[in-house]
């Protein structure tokens, strides 16, 4: 008997070590600027900072983490084996100062009459990036969208523009000739496409679901439309300088929702 009650004691330890083991697993690092991949029994319910996120048939979902954040992450998860609470720490990181000169001075600090325009192109981005659909693409691993390229600009430096001080750079910048072809870092489907913005010059942004989108700017020609759906490595334009370049390149921006992340941490997450 007492041996029996041994192993009925083990058992009960090495259960509840699995609940709470299986509750939830990351991919990616806690650390400002990161898009994390989390996977959790199908059918919770998740919620990150108060925020309800959707959670795929098998589990899976998404979230990251912005560029400045100071606070810890709170994860509530509940299923039928109950309530559990995750919290964590978020590394900090620190940014490279990035000074560019000889930009025209229009673009820099824009005149009086692109307001509007800058406001407009604002708002077509911000919608396409709210949106949120069952997708469960960015689970997958993301590819560069370019075969050759020299990194000229990084996530998170802070940028000094013809000597003036301005917001971050929140993309990968990548140079290569114009007209080379840009590929789909992951299947998705189109929810933007504009030839012109004012800063982004042509701007596509991609849904890879549960609020994750990937944005192309200064694009020489775009071969996609809205709702059109994309496979990983499809060709969708080309490479140009279009909106505020200074010479032909690619610059890439992920997002959760309107949380810029660093691009790196999907295409390197392990
Ligand atoms: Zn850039």
């Amino acid at each position: 008997m007492r041996f029996n009650f041994k192993i009925i004691f083990i058992s009960i330890l090495f259960i509840s070590y699995q609940l709470k083991t299986d509750c939830a697993e990351f991919k990616g690092k806690f650390l400002q600027g990161s898009f994390i991949l989390g996977k959790t029994i199908p059918n919770s319910k998740v919620t990150i900072d108060d925020k309800l996120v959707r959670v795929s048939k098998e589990g899976f979902f998404a979230f990251g983490l912005s560029r400045d954040r100071k606070n810890n992450v709170i994860i509530k998860i509940s299923n039928k084996t109950g309530t559990k609470l995750i919290e964590k720490k978020v590394l900090k990181r620190k940014y490279k100062v990035q000074r560019i000169d000889g930009l025209p001075s229009k673009k820099v600090t824009p005149p009086p009459e692109v307001y509007e325009r800058i406001k407009k192109d604002n708002k077509l981005i911000g919608e396409a990036r709210a949106i949120n659909t069952s997708y469960d693409y960015f689970k997958d691993k993301f590819i560069y969208p370019l075969d050759k390229y020299i990194v000229t600009g990084v996530y998170g430096s802070q940028r000094i523009l013809n000597g003036k001080p301005r917001s971050p750079h929140y993309g990968i910048d990548f140079h290569a000739p114009e007209g080379t072809p840009v590929k789909a870092m992951m299947n998705g489907e189109v929810t933007m496409v504009h030839k012109d913005m004012y800063f982004t010059g042509g701007t596509v942004i991609f849904d890879h679901g549960h609020g994750i989108s990937t944005l192309f700017m200064h694009m020489k020609d775009i071969n996609v439309k809205v709702g059109q759906k994309v496979k990983q490595g499809q060709i969708v334009g080309t490479l140009g300088q279009s909106g505020r370049a200074t010479g032909p390149h690619l610059d890439i921006r992920l997002n959760w929702f309107e949380v810029k992340l660093d691009p790196v941490t999907i295409l390197n997450l392990n």
